[in-house]
């Protein structure tokens, strides 16, 4: 059974390493220039080789993200970082301006795929950026799942869709709220999530009362219940969106997309059971409420998130598993601080959380401790089961 790639966000290294072993077929990322996420912990030369090298070792493929705008300045430092990336034999990068993807072509042999900034929503548009010598079409989240299945035997190309993440409220991302109200340029990665805030409206008519409301927030995408009509239409690869977001995030999206992928493969269905279980487990990363936007159906007013944002999502990545001696203790890293009698879950890379009660920890001088401190090591009673780089989550309700 032919399932869909799954594309998982890497913000930083670690972020890579977890959606990989998590599960992830693919992950994208930036370098420190030319991607729209200024603000992520993007790649360093060093981190960018180490990524890629990790990446492949496990039979992963790394996509860096050009999708810039750039102006002619912008344009002249290019070369330098393609060559840097066709030396380690990166297998794409995501384009969405036609100087950048003339300049990719005229110095490297590597594949280029489409933006969804890029906005092609139909085949007529994806015939023309064929010619330009696009191999995959980032399709504008605009685009039916069945929409994209025509797009894809019309054109002979890839296709790419959205099936979970953050949403733009706008036009395949073609915005320039941040660019006014926070004098930041949306098109070269500074968008501040300006669509999020709370804004008023005025109404001229001084018989009617100011509003002020969230109208252009966009609920998240959830597309595990149509994962059958991804598969059904051939889309070639669906594509987790945050890389800005949590190591948890990444760590949960890769293993749960991918283990519906795998059930499938393995029975040709989504038993119901499971779905209730893997709808769980993604509701329990952070996210505003969920849509499918325009997967199926057009989106409507129902897909707008109405509400003030708030963070109270219970649960939280405690650590990482860095070591396992079989039998007596694991070691870990803790990214948030947790106590003795706590309840934590190790999230094993397939299969169910495995849920203990925290009875014993040693600091790294081997002292008890009642309390951990975050980016300190702790060890702890061995779990069966644990494996290094495993996520342990804890839930603070
Ligand atoms: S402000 Fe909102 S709509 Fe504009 S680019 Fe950012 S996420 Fe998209």
């Amino acid at each position: 059974m032919v399932v869909p790639e799954l594309l998982c966000p890497a913000g930083s290294l670690e972020k890579l390493k977890t959606a990989i072993l998590y599960g992830a077929n693919a992950v994208y990322l930036g370098g420190q220039k030319f991607g729209l996420r200024q603000a992520s912990d993007n790649f360093t030369y060093a981190e960018l080789e180490e990524g890629v090298l990790f990446a492949h070792a496990r039979g992963a493929l790394v996509y860096v993200v050009l999708n810039s705008f750039l102006h002619d300045k912008d344009l002249e430092e290019l070369p330098e970082f393609l060559a840097y990336i066709q030396s380690l034999r990166v297998d794409a990068v995501i384009v969405s301006d036609l100087g950048v993807i003339k300049t990719v072509a005229a110095h490297t042999d590597i594949p280029i795929h489409l933006s969804t900034q890029a906005s092609c929503l139909n085949s007529y548009s994806g015939q023309l950026w064929k010619k330009m010598g696009v191999r995959r079409l980032i399709l504008g989240r605009e685009v039916s799942i069945q929409e994209a299945g025509k797009i894809k035997k019309a054109t002979g190309l890839e296709v790419e869709l959205f099936v979970h993440g953050s949403m733009c409220m706008a036009f395949s991302g073609n915005c320039v709220i941040s660019n006014f109200t926070q004098g930041r340029d949306s098109n070269r990665g500074g968008c501040a999530h300006s669509c999020r805030f709370e804004y008023k409206i005025d109404f001229k008519n001084a018989s009617q009362q100011e509003l002020n409301a969230y109208f252009m927030s966009s609920k998240d995408l959830q597309g595990i219940r149509v994962l059958q009509e991804f598969i059904d239409a051939g889309i070639d690869s669906i594509k987790v969106e945050g890389r800005m977001k949590s190591p948890l995030y990444a760590g949960t999206m890769a293993k749960i997309y991918s283990d519906a992928l795998r059930y499938y493969q393995q029975h040709g269905n989504f038993n119901s059971e499971r779905m209730q279980y893997w709808e769980a487990e993604l509701s329990k990363v952070s996210h505003r409420s969920y849509t499918e936007a325009s997967l199926v159906e057009k989106a409507g007013q129902e897909s707008i998130y109405n509400e003030r944002e708030t963070d109270d999502n219970p649960f939280s990545v405690a650590g990482y598993v860095v070591e396992v001696v079989d039998g007596e203790h694991l070691l870990v890293e803790v990214k948030k601080a947790f106590n003795l009698q706590h309840q934590l879950e190790i999230l094993p890379f397939q299969g169910q959380p495995i849920t203990f009660t925290l009875n014993r920890m040693t600091d790294f001088f081997k002292s008890e401790v009642e309390r951990s401190r975050p980016s300190t090591l702790v060890k702890i009673p061995y779990i069966a089961g644990a494996q290094v780089y495993n996520l342990i989550r804890a839930c603070h309700s």
